[in-house]
């Protein structure tokens, strides 16, 4: 390295709903750090995702999608969507490649064009589709006058990744590591815990599911030989939904934990004793506390 100086920015990653933000910040950083379910807005809070690039401390933010909002959560959603691409030293835009310039995308891109602001453009999941599509939907987003360089990327298999990491890296200003070098997310372990389970709640309750449920981790306890005993809630608003979560016997909460529980041993790299429980608190949406456990803004 003939530089010598370290360097840290921030990376915001904006982009509709599903455009694989979360699939991406996991990809950039080796490890989970975000949940991600073909379900939209599955992401709620602000999720930071760090990675080392030589010198360079890049620090992504995975942003809720940016979408518009009408009830509390949405709005809350939103906001800590922009908050995180405001105080960003440069911003990715991901664009569904199958999805194209939709609506969703469009009204991100007329907040650029409002402030003035430019951003790196990754269209993802070219997996999915025919090059000449490619070509054609970087022209188009091109002609918004919004973005200042394209990359074509997928964030499930990692193609092109590396040169949207390197792009992005030449990007951060001089300056201290903000965090220590072994740290991959700001994410407590226990809300990363809340989210892997939520996470498994819409892979696995798809349909039924409200997506208005949450689960919090209410305890953790560190035994002697080296395991952790986790207790979770999930929070429900009507008592059919309660009956959904625990299944025949309680077969569908069984699953749940038991899935939940495989991915937390993998990620904490310890055996977990995961203890799952359902309650029905109607309204939660409209409750602080739920959103102070989710790390939102109450009264965005
Ligand atoms: P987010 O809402 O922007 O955070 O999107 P997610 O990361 O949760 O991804 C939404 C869906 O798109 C998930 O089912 C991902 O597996 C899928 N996805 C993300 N990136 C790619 C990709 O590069 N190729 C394909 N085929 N699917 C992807
Ligand atoms: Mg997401």
């Amino acid at each position: 390295m003939s530089d010598q100086k370290t360097h840290c920015g921030y990376v915001a990653l904006v982009g509709a709903p599903n455009a694989g933000k979360s699939t991406l910040l996991n990809q950039l950083v080796g490890t989970k750090v975000s949940i991600v379910s073909p379900k939209v807005q599955t992401t709620r809070a602000r999720v930071l995702g760090i990675c080392l690039e030589g010198n360079a401390q890049v620090v992504f933010v995975d942003t809720p999608g940016i979408f518009s909002p009408k009830r509390r959560l949405d709005r809350a959603m939103v906001a800590a969507a922009w908050s995180g691409a405001s105080d960003a030293d440069i911003v990715v835009l991901l664009v569904d490649a199958k999805r194209g310039f939709d609506p969703d995308t469009r009204a991100i891109v007329e907040q650029f064009q409002k402030h003035n602001t430019k951003a790196v453009l990754a269209i993802n999941k070219v997996d999915l589709v025919k090059k000449e599509k490619l070509l054609e939907l970087t022209t188009v987003l091109n002609e918004t006058g919004v973005v200042s360089e394209t990359f074509m990327i997928s964030a499930l298999n990692g193609s092109g990744v590396s040169d949207l990491m390197e792009a992005v890296t030449k990007a951060m200003p001089e300056g201290p590591w903000l965090f220590p070098e072994d740290q991959l997310s700001d994410m407590p372990e226990r809300m990363l815990a809340a989210e892997i389970t939520r996470e498994k709640l819409y892979l696995q309750l798809r349909q039924e599911l409200p997506y208005r449920a949450t689960v919090e981790t209410e305890s953790w306890e560190e035994k002697k030989d080296g395991s952790v005993r986790i207790g979770q809630m999930i929070f429900v608003e009507r008592d059919s939904q309660k009956s959904i979560i625990l299944g025949k016997n309680g077969s569908q909460i069984k699953a749940l934990g038991a899935a939940s529980r495989i991915e937390l041993e993998e990620i904490f790299e310890r055996r977990v004793h995961l203890f799952l429980f359902v309650k029905v608190r109607d309204k939660w949406g409209d409750d602080p506390e739920r959103f102070k456990a989710m790390g939102l803004e109450f009264d965005a």
